[in-house]
């Protein structure tokens, strides 16, 4: 049986919200979400972006702040929404206002990379919602322009990205400074030891919901490889992009400088192309974004940090122009398409020298991925290693695949490698 918004217990105006923005039916962790967070539940969550986990925490706090009316304390948030990149931060931000347009509430938004004024201004009145990156707050805190002893609900979101990034120890002095009685919601897409000790510290009683990326985005998603020389990528990049399937595609490379060059390289080709990293400036980011959004622009090319989260409907392609070396990347990069619903194609170009990191990518998602074999650069050479034993990844890596695998597993007991596994179902 399907569950209806409006069995999940949301109050009328956040239905007709969600009537508007055109969602029928709530996704796998609202179901299992919602009714615990408007119980007052603390909830751990392991979970993707792209399964609808932003509706998740939003529409439960929006409810708690519609129906529970409070006087604003200068400074402080009564929810603090902690995510770990600004793109992250400003989508959350979408949501909450999306979610949020029939009801009167405030919201702000607080990141590094920009000026602090127009934030502390923000939050001098106080606020109800706060979402914010980790390092900007602490830093606003330190100067006494946030204050967190009136929070009522706080939100760690993509925690395992959090730690990869560095914030572990700004984290729990931000918590530090919340009053214990609060409510707590934990999301992570993997659920590795450092997350579990931060969720134990932070949680209390905690209800676990697992949604694995496995089960609900990697199997809608048909993938392909491509075995390809180094030198042809590029030429091949412009190939695939030119076909008319292609509406949307992001296409991900290792570096930040690698992303540049094949963005450059895609405009000389005439494919409008912009690329999204570290390096350039919160507006440049949010600009070449508007502009992939708007559909101005069909490739984005970015590095993984960089794209994380990014919350683009109609993504058709994700394009792997170089495969990460970290397994677990493969399936965040893929998870850019067929988002909330929708079926997606990730092609990866695998070199020579990436057999080996193809080989762990399969081991981690239990699939063997199909070559495409069918353009004018195949490369039977490489195609061929793939079965060789000569191109075993280094043992390190197979190593790391595996106790990724199990990290996944001892997530989901009760599902096993069954997500993992199976054969690409056929497509009608
Ligand atoms: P998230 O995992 O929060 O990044 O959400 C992924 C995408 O799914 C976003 O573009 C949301 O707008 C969309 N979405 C979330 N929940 C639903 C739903 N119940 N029905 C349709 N789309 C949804």
């Amino acid at each position: 049986m399907t569950a209806t918004f409006a069995e999940l217990g949301l109050a009328e105006t956040l239905l007709t919200a969600l009537t508007s923005e055109g969602y029928t039916t709530p996704t796998p962790i609202q179901v299992a979400t919602i009714p615990l967070l408007l119980e007052g539940r603390d909830v751990l969550g392991i979970a993707q972006t792209g399964t609808g986990k932003t509706a998740a925490f939003a529409l439960p706090i929006l409810q708690r702040i519609a129906t529970t009316k409070t006087r604003y304390v200068p400074r402080s948030p009564r929810a603090l929404i902690l995510t770990p990149t600004r793109e992250l931060a400003v989508q959350i931000s979408q949501g909450f206002a999306t979610y949020g347009r029939n009801m009167r509430f405030k919201r702000a938004l607080v990141f590094g990379g920009v000026g602090q004024v127009p934030q502390v201004r923000s939050l001098a009145n106080g606020t109800d919602v706060l979402i914010a990156t980790p390092g900007r707050l602490l830093d606003l805190m330190n100067q006494g322009h946030v204050r967190l002893d009136f929070v009522e609900m706080l939100v760690l979101d993509e925690a395992d990205r959090m730690l990869d990034m560095g914030f572990i120890h700004d984290v729990k002095r931000i918590a530090e400074r919340m009053p214990k009685t609060r409510q707590t919601l934990l999301f992570s897409a993997t659920m590795p030891k450092s997350v579990e000790e931060l969720a134990a510290g932070l949680l209390n009683n905690p209800e676990r919901v697992e949604i694995t990326p496995a089960a609900t985005t990697v199997e809608r998603i048909e993938q392909k490889v491509l075995f390809v020389t180094k030198e042809n990528k590029r030429p091949l990049l412009a190939q695939v992009l030119k076909h008319h399937d292609v509406k949307r595609a992001i296409v991900f490379t290792r570096t930040k400088h690698g992303a540049d060059r094949v963005a450059e390289q895609l405009e000389k080709t005439g494919v409008s192309a912009q690329a999204i990293h570290g390096n350039k400036t919160q507006s440049a980011r949010q600009k070449a974004l508007e502009a992939f959004r708007r559909g101005d622009v069909r490739a984005l090319v970015a590095t993984d940090i960089a794209a994380r989260g990014i919350d683009v409907d109609g993504i058709t392609h994700v394009i792997n122009f170089e495969l990460p070396n970290e397994p677990e990347s493969y399936v965040h990069r893929i998870g850019r398409t067929a988002r909330a619903g929708a079926d997606g194609i990730a092609l990866s170009f695998c070199d020579a020298e990436e057999v080996g990191y193809l080989k762990t990518i399969e081991r981690l998602i239990r699939q063997s991925i199909p070559s495409h074999d069918d353009h004018a650069y195949h490369a039977e050479g490489i195609a061929g290693m793939r079965h060789s034993t000569s191109a075993r990844p280094a043992q390190k890596r197979q190593g790391q695949a595996n106790r990724k695998r199990q990290a996944y597993q001892g997530a989901n007991p009760g599902k096993s490698s069954a997500n993992y596994k199976g054969d690409k179902r056929k497509r009608a």
